[in-house]
């Protein structure tokens, strides 16, 4: 009905904004669009125009004025104050029962804050995250809405058309109520940290303990792409190591500062998981390396110092054999970790804030549109699919026997690295935690037992009920 409502608004069009409305638009879909500076407005008319139904509006009211009831109202702002900005214009504007959508990144505390408020005046408010950057937004991300059920039923048609989708199911599905959404956004992109960690430990391993080049090293992880370890990330790491700097003709990789910056958050996922309680070290290891790399300052005054380290070298003879191989295996090992402890903090989450998420459907709705895409993630989907109660993905049949056959190799990879003196704070703690889940008896008894003594803290005993106290004063 080219003369009626648009289905849906988009308000907020820098590059992602202006992705998806391109997005709803080319799935036939008449979309509002709106932006505080009008300019941003008539550009993706004047450029786009012709893709589809675009309904441009230069004033918040005009643009709500444009919508079919019960509206829907995508908001692809700057997250944080932008959005409670944008929230504030908008809601005095809207109808008991309409959809005001925040798909920036958002914390997930802040959309439960949201959620809240507008639900007080009887609106919906759904945080979505959406997956896979600027081309993710056009041609087709991974969404994950938090929210009512209600509201997934109006809107949920319209996600769903322009998710990426993957043999036939779409990479959108409903997360769960007030900030689930968000959540298990923010807990993709801390696994995006620990995945992008790996890589990088196992290509400086081989670089270093093999003495391959970069255009060598994207060899191997092509060669990698084709097993188990097929994902997008692994993918372009093949591409940036190829890549070669078209000024100095040197591989890229060692023209680029050694900095990694990070927007938060991975950050956000570890503060988390440090109120959950849930031991994410494979995250936290990633976020503390980006955050080593950048201490700029610091590094220059220890490189100026000197501090020891081995004599080094690279590896030769039965050292070197089949240690390209054992990377692969280690990479796999601890990115199984990495991925297991990820779905701990979406359980822990789930039962803290009651959301109820299905775990399968997360990892089915991330194969696609989504940075951290693999097949990897079909073997969670059926792990989950075979036991929805899974209390470690690291039981499941599949991944123990995958970690059983790696785990010589990961413990030869974790050696090396010590002995060589490459810093593997992934793999190394991803096989510490590994270790420490199978223990029988851990040093936490020898903690209790000090906490009790120094703090009357008490402790439990493992042959009887309650707690106990050693009057440590009468201990001589
Ligand atoms: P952005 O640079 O984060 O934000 C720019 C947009 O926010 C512009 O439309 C701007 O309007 C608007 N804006 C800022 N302050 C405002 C205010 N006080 N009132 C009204 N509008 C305001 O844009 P982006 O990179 O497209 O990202 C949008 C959201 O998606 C963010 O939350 C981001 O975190 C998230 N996201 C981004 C990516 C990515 O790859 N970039 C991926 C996933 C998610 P004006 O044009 O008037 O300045």
């Amino acid at each position: 009905d080219p003369g009626g409502l648009a289905d849906v608004g988009v308000t907020g069009l820098a590059v992602m904004g202006r992705n998806l409305a391109r997005n709803i638009a080319r799935h036939g879909h008449a979309v509002a669009v709106h932006n505080r500076t009008a300019s941003r407005v008539d550009e993706l008319v004047a450029e786009h125009g012709d893709e589809g139904d675009f309904r441009p509006s230069h004033s918040l009211e005009d643009f709500v004025a444009s919508l079919a009831k019960p509206r829907r109202v995508i908001i692809m702002v700057k997250a944080g104050k932008a959005t409670d900005a944008v929230i504030d214009e908008l809601v005095p504007l809207l109808e008991e029962g309409d959809i005001v959508v925040d798909a920036g990144n958002a914390h997930y505390e802040d959309t439960r804050r949201r959620e809240h408020d507008l639900r007080e005046r009887g609106l919906h408010f759904v945080g979505t995250g959406v997956s896979g950057g600027e081309e993710g937004a056009l041609e087709g991300p991974s969404i994950m809405p938090g929210g009512s059920r209600e509201s997934y039923e109006a809107l949920g048609p319209i996600l769903e058309d322009i998710a990426v989708d993957v043999d036939g199911t779409p990479c959108c599905t409903y997360v769960g109520p007030d900030g689930a959404g968000h959540f298990v956004k923010m807990v993709h992109n801390g696994i995006e940290y620990a995945d992008m960690q790996l890589i990088a430990e196992a290509y400086d391993l081989l670089r270093q303990g093999l003495d391959l080049s970069p255009a060598q090293l994207a060899d191997v992880f092509d060669e990698w792409n084709e097993g188990d370890l097929e994902s997008f990330l692994v993918e372009i790491t093949a591409r940036v190591l190829r890549h070669e700097d078209a000024s100095t003709g040197k591989p890229f990789v060692d023209v680029v500062v050694d900095q990694a910056e990070q927007k938060g958050t991975g950050r956000w996922t570890v503060q988390s998981a440090l109120d959950l309680g849930v031991p994410v070290t494979g995250i936290a290891e990633a976020v503390f390396a980006r955050a080593l790399s950048g201490a700029a300052g610091q590094r220059k005054a220890v490189l100026d110092r000197g501090l020891a380290g081995p004599s080094g070298g690279r590896l030769e003879g039965a050292d070197a054999e089949g240690f390209v191989d054992a990377v692969r295996q280690a990479l796999y090992a601890s990115k199984v970790v990495a991925y297991a402890q990820g779905f701990d903090q979406i359980t822990a989450a789930s039962q803290e804030y009651g959301w109820d998420i299905d775990r399968g459907m997360m990892a089915t709705i991330w194969r696609g549109g989504c940075i951290i895409r693999a097949r990897f993630l079909d073997r969670i989907k059926q792990a989950y699919d075979k036991d929805q109660h899974l209390a470690s993905l690291l039981l499941d049949d599949y991944f123990a026997e995958a970690v059983a056959d790696a785990q010589d190799a990961w413990r030869r990879v974790v050696a090396t690295a010590v002995r060589l003196g490459v810093p593997a704070p992934g793999f190394s703690s991803a096989l510490a935690y590994y270790d420490g889940l199978r223990r029988d008896r851990l040093p936490a008894a020898l903690v209790q037992g000090l906490r009790d003594l120094f703090g009357a803290h008490t402790y439990r005993r493992v042959d009887a009920e309650g707690t106990y106290h050693v009057l440590w004063s009468e201990d001589g």
